[in-house]
């Protein structure tokens, strides 16, 4: 194996807590669905893939260093949210969550002296500032429109059609 017991350990956790970003997003959706939030359903149906596809990438890496990959729960997750302005508050704080998990597993690379997880991880640190700036942005947005989501809606289809 390339990697210590140890990053194996810390990544297999990393693959878990992926896969409950993944649930927790797909929950999310529901619940947008059920508001009649069309668009912002939309939006979090695709932030469901990325991070399965998150979860993916470090199982792949698992298995390329030699290590052995331990598929553990996926908690149940929330879905207790009072309204749409709660449901992306608390992606918000999930990704804050995802983002301090990743460091560490970064401070644990260095003091290793892991180069190649190093490596591995900027990908994430990158795709972790993208993810906790968007979901920021879109608080704002909800913040800014107050009781209209449509326009939230209608802003959200702009930017997703813009993106492709
Ligand atoms: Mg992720």
């Amino acid at each position: 194996m390339m990697i210590s017991e140890k990053m194996c350990d810390k990544l297999n956790e990393q693959l878990a807590v992926e896969f409950a970003a993944s649930h927790a997003y797909l929950a999310m959706t529901c619940e947008f669905e059920r508001l009649g939030l069309k668009i912002l359903a939309t939006r979090f149906i695709e932030q469901h893939n990325e991070e399965r596809e998150h979860a993916m990438k470090i199982l792949h890496y698992i298995q390329e260093v030699g290590g052995d990959v331990t598929v553990g729960a996926i908690p149940k997750p929330r879905t207790d949210f009072a309204d749409a302005k709660a449901i992306v508050q608390a992606a918000l704080e999930s990704e804050e969550n995802v983002t301090r998990s990743i460091n560490d597993l970064v401070g644990l690379a260095e003091a290793e002296n892991d180069y190649a997880t190093r490596s591995f991880l900027n990908w994430f640190v990158d795709e972790q500032v993208e993810e906790v700036s968007s979901m920021n942005s879109l608080l704002a947005l909800v913040r800014l429109a107050g009781e209209n989501m449509l326009q939230v809606e209608s802003r959200v289809r702009h930017e997703m059609m813009a993106k492709g």
